[in-house]
């Protein structure tokens, strides 16, 4: 058995998940399905059985006694402390003799401690299946304004699991190891997170890769979940006025309207509306649009309610805004776009989110995790962009915008355009690798810019810009500069590679230096042919009467061979002699065109203005 094996946990509120440090940086355990979170829920049936995150959650309505969520809320505490937590839990609550907490499940008592234990050994035993391995070991991390006895609690949980606690890290703070950000000579920090059943703000100091809490701020009652209820409230009451106020809601249209609030709400953070759809029974239905718009008028004052936390925690660490140097985004809720929005706002700079935020505070936990083991950390230190990034370009080129050996922080921006009339959208592509076509780079991510007016073909101006900041995070966003529409993705470029990927990748684009300059040339003349064909087409429809007939049909046989080259021909050469030679024989009609625009431009000016 692999003694130095320690897995990272994030023990979370709603959500548990698990991850670990692979050759090319800390990845999360996932399920065959690609799924990651384990919601932190236990069910408790009749016969006995125990079961744990999805399928226990799905269970919350039909059997509210019995299933057990967020007890992460009464660990280490007195029953004095959650009176506030208590009118919100359907489950039995009562004190044991010692003043702590028992969960009282259809007479049986568990302490809260026993209750998180049976999510980790999921959590582990889950691990333990994907990685093909036991565990014995772990990092599991805590809010950072967790008191002693909640951290011995949760000590406690990972012990009744069968896992020997290594360390007990602050929420925050693995997640700024997930950004790399120990490395920072002297900085201040923002963390902000905000989960689904609660929201806090921690402001960090790190210096020789040691991190300290200088503040918290927080509402242990606000997430995610009231951004639903503020759906689910307008849901309703919308229903009722349509279909009667005596309408009642029954423990599964309830479930299923809380399972409709939440997923239009996660639609609405990607797109501009989201349609809802509820069956009241008796063939009546009801159906609904929610704009982004409104979903934002109504979440707005949430949102502000987590900024002013941000002021308190500014202020109890005496700092302005402007003296923190990084923000970091944590939570499931931080994907909403108004959110990023507004912490972006209050802080002056573009907050980190390029790391998951559901997924970051385990990445980091893995990475604490290797720090104690002591392995080596094999994450390159960026001083240059060991790689090229660039996005790609019509037909599968690979385009740079920022050069290999770059010293970061640095910037570049190029400008591309549309290629087909009308086109509204556009992927962008962010690429990062030396080789010239795109499918031999490696892919960091994709985004679209959208709601672009139908323009014609190339009117567009699309302003792409890279910004590699100094911790190696890359900020590219896409604007149409004509209609204003704005798009951004932030990438960590240089996580999950290695000083040996990079030197392969280096060698390989020497190897196939040649070939690749051809492929690349071959794509830039079929675009500019199709370019070409284009605007061919256009003028013998507008002007093709000023051709003779042998002009014509030089003109034609031209455009044939040219077709026929753009699709058969891999000889970048000839491809351009056929080109050369169909814009040749188009030349009596680009004349008659010049000769129109300049009797246009003449006509009613005096032969002086010339
Ligand atoms: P916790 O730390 O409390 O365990 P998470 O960080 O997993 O919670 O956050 C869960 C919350 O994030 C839920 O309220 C969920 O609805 C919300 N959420 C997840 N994805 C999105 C999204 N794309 N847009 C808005 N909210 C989201
Ligand atoms: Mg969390």
């Amino acid at each position: 058995m692999d003694e130095t094996f320690i897995l990272g946990i994030d023990l979370g509120t709603t959500n548990s998940l698990a991850a670990w440090l692979t050759q090319d940086g800390p990845e999360v355990i996932r399920d065959a399905g690609g799924g990651a979170l384990v919601p932190s829920v236990v069910a408790f049936s009749p016969d006995g059985s125990v079961t744990v995150g999805a399928p226990a959650r799905a269970h919350a309505v039909e059997n509210p006694l019995a299933t057990v969520y967020s007890v992460k809320r009464l660990m280490g505490r007195g029953i004095g402390d959650i009176r506030g937590d208590m009118t919100f839990l359907p489950y039995a609550v009562e004190p044991a003799d010692d003043g702590t907490i028992r969960v009282n499940v259809q007479g049986r008592r568990f302490s809260p401690q026993e209750l998180s234990a049976i999510i980790l050994r999921d959590v582990k035993s889950r691990a333990e299946a994907a990685l093909d391995r036991s565990i014995t070991q772990a990092v599991i991390t805590v809010p950072a304004y967790f008191d002693d006895a909640q951290r011995q609690a949760t000590r406690d949980a990972g012990r009744i699991a069968g896992l020997d606690v290594k360390r007990i890290v602050n929420e925050p703070t693995a997640a700024a190891l997930a950004y790399g950000l120990d490395r920072k000579e002297d900085a201040r920090i923002a963390v902000y997170d905000f989960g689904g059943g609660t929201f806090d703000v921690s402001i960090l100091s790190v210096a020789g890769g040691v991190f300290q809490v200088l503040s918290t701020n927080g509402d242990t009652q606000l997430g995610g979940d009231d951004l639903d209820r503020e759906l689910i409230d307008l849901i309703t009451s919308e229903i009722r006025e349509e279909f009667g106020q005596e309408l009642s809601f029954p423990p599964a249209t309830r479930q299923a309207l809380r399972a409709f609030a939440e997923a239009a709400k996660i639609r609405l953070s990607e797109f501009d509306s989201a349609t809802v759809e509820v069956a009241l029974g008796k063939g009546r239905t009801f159906r609904r649009t929610i704009t982004r718009r409104e979903f934002e008028q109504r979440a707005g004052r949430w949102v502000e309610h987590t900024i002013e936390h941000c002021r308190r925690a500014l202020a109890d660490a005496a700092l302005q805004p402007g003296d923190v140097d990084e923000v970091v985004m944590v939570g499931g809720s931080t994907r909403i776009p108004l959110v990023q929005k507004r912490v972006g706002e209050l802080f002056g700079r573009t907050p980190y989110t390029a790391i998951n935020p559901d997924e970051v505070v385990a990445l980091g936990a893995a990475v604490q995790a290797v720090i104690l083991a002591g392995t080596h950390r094999d994450t390159l230190l960026l001083d240059v962009t060991p790689l090229s990034l660039g996005i790609e370009t019509l037909g599968g080129a690979m385009g740079k915008l920022i050069m290999r050996n770059t010293t970061i922080p640095c910037q570049a921006a190029e400008d591309f355009t549309t290629y087909v009339d009308g086109q509204t959208s556009v992927d962008i592509h962010v690429l990062q690798g030396e080789r010239e076509l795109a499918k031999d780079c490696r892919s960091l991510g994709k985004f679209q810019l959208r709601d672009i007016p139908p323009m014609p073909a190339s009117m567009p101006r699309i302003h792409v810009t890279f910004l590699l900041d100094a911790n190696g995070i890359l900020n590219v966003s896409a604007r149409e500069q004509r209609s204003g529409q704005e798009a951004s993705v932030q990438i960590t470029a240089a996580r999950g590679l290695s000083k040996e990927q990079v030197d392969t990748m280096v060698n390989e684009s020497y190897v196939h230096a040649v070939e690749d300059m051809t492929a690349h040339r071959l794509i830039d003349l079929r675009n500019e042919s199709a370019r070409i064909l284009g605007a061919i087409e256009k003028a013998l429809h507008r002007a093709g009467d000023v051709m003779s007939d042998a002009q014509r049909r030089l003109l034609d046989s031209a455009v044939n061979t040219l077709r026929e080259k753009m699709d058969g021909c891999d000889d970048p050469d000839e491809l351009y002699a056929a080109m050369a030679a169909a814009n040749d024989a188009a030349d009596p009609l680009t004349r008659a065109q010049l000769d129109e625009v300049i009797r246009k431009t003449a006509k009613g000016k005096k032969l002086d203005d010339f």
